[in-house]
């Protein structure tokens, strides 16, 4: 198996919510297997912030879906472009994270975002490890290989913790994290979800090493069936 740069790998998605370890997860893959890492929460965060910049009403689906229509949002090196300015601080304010997540229930906005991935995808010969909610069933449904991540709440509010520099009460992280988690898995655009030929990998008591260890052997198990 090459582990160099390839362009017939397709797309390896991640699925799963907020803290279950995607983004370490994702980031490592691409870099082992020598392909391009698409963070899809940052193309909501950064839809998010144009609205909330516009003084939008989240409320509003076609004001939300005026203002995001004609925003170009990108990622070049982990970091997350709107309009061409690049936004990857502004875009992890706690007000841009609740905010994401209201702007994610829009289907309006969904379809934008998705066409966005996609293309951005495309741009990069078609193979990418791509992180999301609904990478698995609605932006790449044929994707070979496919994971579900999970972990215990108390574990991902632990993790987000040591990711949030200012301290914030444990509380407010443990609340916010499981608001989120409500809205994306109740939602009735594109909800989270596991697919059925997802692999549920629990990340709870796992090294990043050892899940990315078992996501290789995924890949690899993938290519030697084709
Ligand atoms: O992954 P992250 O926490 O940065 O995502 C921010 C928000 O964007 C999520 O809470 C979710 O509401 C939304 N999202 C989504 N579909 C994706 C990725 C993120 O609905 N594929």
């Amino acid at each position: 198996m090459s582990t160099g740069a390839d362009r017939s790998w397709g797309v390896i998605a991640i699925d799963g919510p907020a803290a279950s370890g995607k983004t370490t997860l994702a980031r490592r893959l691409a870099e082992e297997l020598g392909l391009a890492w698409l963070d899809t929460g940052a193309f909501y965060r950064a839809a998010a912030l144009a609205v909330l910049r516009a003084g939008a009403d989240f409320g509003d689906e076609e004001g939300a879906v005026e203002v995001v229509r004609p925003r170009v949002i990108s990622q070049e090196g982990g970091r997350t472009l709107l309009d061409g300015e690049d936004v990857e601080t502004e875009i992890r304010t706690p007000r841009v994270t609740e905010a994401a997540s209201l702007v994610a229930v829009l289907p309006g906005v969904r379809r934008i975002m998705v066409r966005m991935q996609r293309r951005w995808v495309e741009e990069r010969g078609g193979s990418a490890v791509v992180e999301g909610r609904d990478i698995g069933s609605v932006v790449f449904p044929d994707a070979p290989v496919k994971v579900f991540l999970t972990a215990d709440s108390d574990e991902r509010a632990r993790r987000r913790l040591a990711e949030l520099g200012d301290a914030p009460e444990a509380s407010a992280v443990r609340e916010s994290l499981s608001r989120r988690d409500r809205t994306d898995a109740t939602r009735t655009a594109s909800p989270m979800r596991r697919m059925p030929d997802a692999v549920e990998i629990n990340t709870t008591t796992l090294s990043p090493d050892e899940a990315a260890g078992r996501v290789l052997a995924l890949v690899r198990a993938a290519r030697a069936a084709e």
